[in-house]
Order: C-alpha cells, then sequence, then structure tokens
C-alpha cells in the first residue's frame, strides 16, 4: 500500500509540474527540495524510498541527528541547508550539507570560504535576500545584495550558484519573487530557491529554480517548526 508521504509528493510533483508547463517550462527546471525538519526519520526514508533525493533542513544538529544514517542507505541523497547557519556551526555545515541555501551575511561568508579552504570540500551556495527587509528575518537587503554577491565570489572565491529568500508571511508573494529574479537576473546567477507549500506555483511562475516544500508532503509541524 502506498503510504501518505509517497501520495502527497506525487502530488505536488504534478502540480509542479502543471505550473511548469503553464509558465513554458519544462518540468525538470524545477527541483522539489522536500523540507524534512521537525519530521522523523522514518519520514525522510517513506520520501527516499517513493523516489525522493533532495531535501531540505533549517538546523544543523537536527539534520546530524537523522542524515549520517540515512546516507548510508541511499548515498545519492542530497541536503540542503535552508536556515540560519551560526559562524560556529560552519564546519559541521561544511561537512554534512550539499548546498547551502542561507548565506546571509560577510562574517559567514568569510567563515565558509575559510572552512572550504581548509575541508577541501565546496558546497554550493545560495545567497538569502531578505525581500521584505524584516528587522528579524535573516538575509542581506536587497540594495546590499550585488555588493555582497561581488565580495562572496570575487573577494572570497565562494561557489554562489544563485538566490533564496522567504517572503513575509502576511504579503503577496509576487513581488517579492520578481525582486528575487530581477537581482539573480543582474548578476548573472541561474538558481532561484523561492515558493513554498502555499506558494509554490506561483514562485514557478516567476522563475523558481528550487521549491522548498515541507507541509504539503510530511504534514503540518508541532511548534517550533
Ligand atoms: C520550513 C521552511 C520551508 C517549508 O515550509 P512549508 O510551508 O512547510 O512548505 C521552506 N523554506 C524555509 C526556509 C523553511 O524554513
Amino acid at each position: 500500500m502506498e503510504g501518505v508521504i509517497a501520495a502527497n509528493l506525487a502530488a505536488v510533483r504534478e502540480r509542479i509540474a502543471l505550473a511548469a508547463l503553464a509558465a513554458e517550462r519544462p518540468p525538470e527546471s524545477v527541483t522539489l527540495v522536500a523540507v524534512s525538519k521537525t519530521h522523523s526519520m522514518a519520514s525522510v526514508r517513506e520520501a527516499l524510498m517513493a523516489g525522493h533525493r533532495a531535501f531540505g533542513e533549517n538546523r544543523v544538529q537536527e539534520a546530524q541527528g537523522k542524515y549520517p544514517q540515512l546516507r548510508e542507505e541511499f548515498p545519492d541523497l542530497a541536503l540542503h541547508l535552508i536556515g540560519p547557519l551560526q559562524t560556529n556551526k560552519v564546519r559541521d555545515a561544511v561537512a554534512e550539507f550539499d548546498v547551502i541555501e542561507s548565506v546571509d551575511r560577510p562574517r559567514l561568508a568569510q567563515a565558509l570560504a575559510r572552512e572550504m579552504e581548509h575541508s577541501g570540500r565546496r558546497p554550493p551556495c545560495l545567497i538569502e535576500v531578505n525581500t521584505g527587509e524584516e528587522r528579524q528575518k535573516a538575509g542581506v537587503m536587497p540594495a546590499d545584495a550585488d555588493g555582497f554577491i561581488g565580495e562572496c565570489r570575487e573577494r572570497l572565491g565562494l561557489p554562489i550558484i544563485g538566490l533564496m529568500c522567504v517572503p513575509p508571511l502576511e504579503e503577496e508573494p509576487a513581488p517579492h519573487f520578481a525582486l528575487l529574479r530581477e537581482i539573480a537576473r543582474r548578476n548573472d546567477l541561474k538558481i532561484l530557491s523561492m515558493g513554498m507549500s502555499a506558494d509554490f506555483e506561483k514562485a514557478i511562475r516567476f522563475g523558481a529554480t528550487h521549491v522548498r516544500v515541507g507541509t504539503a508532503i510530511f504534514g503540518a509541524r508541532g511548534s517550533g517548526g
């Protein structure tokens, strides 16, 4: 019998394909990152058994608790860090994650560059832009984005491949997706990580190459997620 998570994954993949086709884009141009934060290893394993391989976690420590064993079973899984990264966790993050989506400040960028030099491991990175200019939220301000992208690429030599954003909860996300796309365009970055359970189809219309979907796959999270 097919489990709930496998069925949810199939439904989300179908919606992604339809949104991509409506935007006259090939469905393969959108990568689904299944956000497994707060969900159990058993839930992630169910998604893996259903053929899914790209996952997102927002905390280094939680990822370290779940993923090493899953990697032994499924060596080709890809783990994205989508949450704020403290500089004292940079070594662990570079060791554990395949993509770091939340590069958001110079001190973190410097620490990542040092650790990549030291370890020889160079996971591709995205720069998080605080498109809503929310005080409490992570991400570089839109006005500082071009400068920060330049610093990361040229001075620090980080493998920057794209941009990520989390629009303000209570706002229409379209202008935020459009702003992220524009910053990426003028910096010649091809990867756009935007769109979550509530708005991934709209994000695809605005050019998302990666959508980060948790609830629609794994169900509701408890508090603290
Ligand atoms: C939790 C989270 C998601 C997934 O959110 P859902 O609404 O459950 O799909 C996406 N991106 C980030 C950065 C998150 O923290």
